[in-house]
């Protein structure tokens, strides 16, 4: 919105030479009369009918989040404020290069623009109840003792679980489980997830306490994977 014709349309033909799809008004009345509603509005403060300030103070009462790039030959630092404060995105003194808009408008839209949604993390799914898991969508083969191991271990990422709760949860109190059972099934498991995509680091060895399960991002982190083949010897149990 700008009431200078000569500024709109300097303005108009920058814009439009970069590919935007512009659409000037020189006041309020007209400004109001277009359809479509604009992405970004570059806004004049000074327009005959009416102050550009107002028309922002406005927008933003009702909560409109349209970037707003302010316009005004006034270079007094407290109209510059003033639009900033009145929820501007940034604020063009004049006489200006229409590239410099340009530019502003570009970095507007892009400090605006939504973050592209990440990509989900692969990860190991457990299905309790048809005993069935996968890792980033890949079916798992595992075994009884296998299944109970991932079952417990994806409970909680990131918990540490001993060996006296792995024979509690997977075999029963009462059974005579030895740490190199414990270890030779959570190397064979620790085998078939990194066979279906996972990071070394996917379970975690906790010396002299058992074993932890990272997530896919922390795990693929871990600089040293060699670390996952190590066993918690009992010999190093605090
Ligand atoms: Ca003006």
């Amino acid at each position: 919105m700008e009431d200078e014709p000569a500024i709109a349309e300097s303005l108009d033909y920058a814009l439009r030479r970069e590919g935007f799809i512009t659409q000037t008004a020189g006041t309020y009345a007209k400004a109001e009369e277009s359809r479509a509603w604009p992405t970004l509005i570059v806004l004049d403060l000074m327009l005959p009918d009416g102050n550009g300030g107002d028309l922002l103070r406005l927008l933003r009462a009702e909560s409109r989040r349209t970037p707003v790039i302010v316009l005004s030959s006034r270079e007094a630092e407290a109209d510059r404020i003033s639009a900033l404060e009145g929820g501007a995105d940034d604020y063009v003194t004049k006489p200006f290069s229409p590239r410099e808009v340009v530019a502003r408008v570009r970095a507007v839209l892009r400090r605006l623009a939504p973050p592209e949604a990440a990509e989900p993390e692969p990860s190991l799914a457990v299905d309790r109840g048809a005993r069935r898991a996968s890792y980033g969508g890949k079916a798992l083969e595992l075994t009884r003792v296998e299944f109970d191991l991932a079952a417990l271990l994806s409970e909680s990422l990131g918990r540490v679980y001993s060996r006296a709760e792995f024979i509690a949860q997977v075999w029963g109190n009462g059974f005579a489980i030895t740490d190199r059972t414990i270890d030779s099934h959570i190397k064979s498991l620790r085998r078939k997830l990194t066979d279906a995509g996972a990071p070394a680091g996917v379970i975690q060895t906790v010396r002299g306490v058992g074993y932890r399960m990272a997530s896919a991002g922390e795990a693929a982190r871990s600089d040293d994977p060699a670390r996952g083949e190590e066993s918690p010897a009992s010999d190093e149990r605090p």
